[in-house]
């Protein structure tokens, strides 16, 4: 029986998965109309209904039939992405509320991350959904409903943990965007402190390999921007599945 639901949990994220890749192009750009109906983001005009079928369209359009511009697989990588973490989240978490939750925070985080890799912005409309749900886990913990098995103050001290030294990091230094210390914030809120130091930790450790990976192919003069939010929701991710594992070995 898990194994069905794990693989309906699977097939419910690679749908939204092709939502989510339509929706980082459509969000910032006011073109809401595209997250049904998809255009080629190069030449703008609208694609044929049948690439709208998840994993076929974005099978299809890997290159533009109109201009012939080569999308990446973007959509493709989108939709197996959400589709693997629903399917691992449900054989972590099962049917509770958690999956739900962590599910919806995966398909946001997702959405972040390509907006993020796209233009450099962090969306505040989708910081509010993790603040919202944030705030919502704050509130149960508060009055001993937690699920997680943590308590308030564990979401509170988790909220600053990591935002507050970044905060002062991007005061003094500029290194770091105000998106990433918001982005920090609402996920410590809603991880607790222990989760939100694994997601930091992981996050800046796979950022820095990549960091200097790009450094050795792309050479030293090459210039590029690393976007943060994709590797703090791969932490989040990491911590989600195995975080307290991983703190219940090592403590
Ligand atoms: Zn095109």
């Amino acid at each position: 029986m898990v194994a069905v639901f794990t693989v309906l949990a699977a097939a419910v994220g690679v749908i939204l998965g092709g939502f989510v890749s339509r929706a980082a192009y459509a969000l910032p750009r006011g073109e809401y109309k595209q997250i049904l109906f998809p255009k080629c983001p190069h030449c703008g005009r609208d694609l044929p209904a049948k690439y709208s079928i998840p994993v076929l369209g974005s099978v299809l359009s890997l290159r533009c039939p109109l201009c012939g511009e080569d999308q990446g697989g973007r959509a493709l990588i989108s939709e197996i992405v959400l589709g693997a973490a629903f399917a691992l989240l449900f054989l972590v978490y099962g049917g509770t509320y958690l999956f739900f939750e962590y599910a919806c925070l995966a398909a946001v985080l997702l959405l972040l991350s390509l907006i993020d890799l796209d233009i450099h912005e962090i969306l505040h409309s989708l910081l509010l959904v993790i603040l919202v749900l944030g705030v919502m886990t704050f509130v149960f913990s508060f009055f001993s409903f937690s699920l997680s098995g943590t308590v308030w103050w564990e979401h509170l001290v988790g909220a600053f943990v990591i935002s507050l030294p970044l905060f002062f990091v991007m005061m003094f230094t500029g290194g770091i965007g105000g998106g990433d210390v918001k982005l920090m914030f609402c996920l410590g809120l809603l991880l607790g402190y222990k989760l939100t130091l694994v997601t930091f930790l992981f996050g800046i450790v796979i950022a820095a390999l990549v960091a200097v990976i790009l450094r050795v192919f792309c050479g030293k003069g090459a210039k590029y921007q690393l976007a943060l939010v994709p590797f703090l929701s791969l932490g989040a991710m990491i911590a989600l599945l195995v975080g307290d594992k991983l703190i219940a070995a090592l403590f």
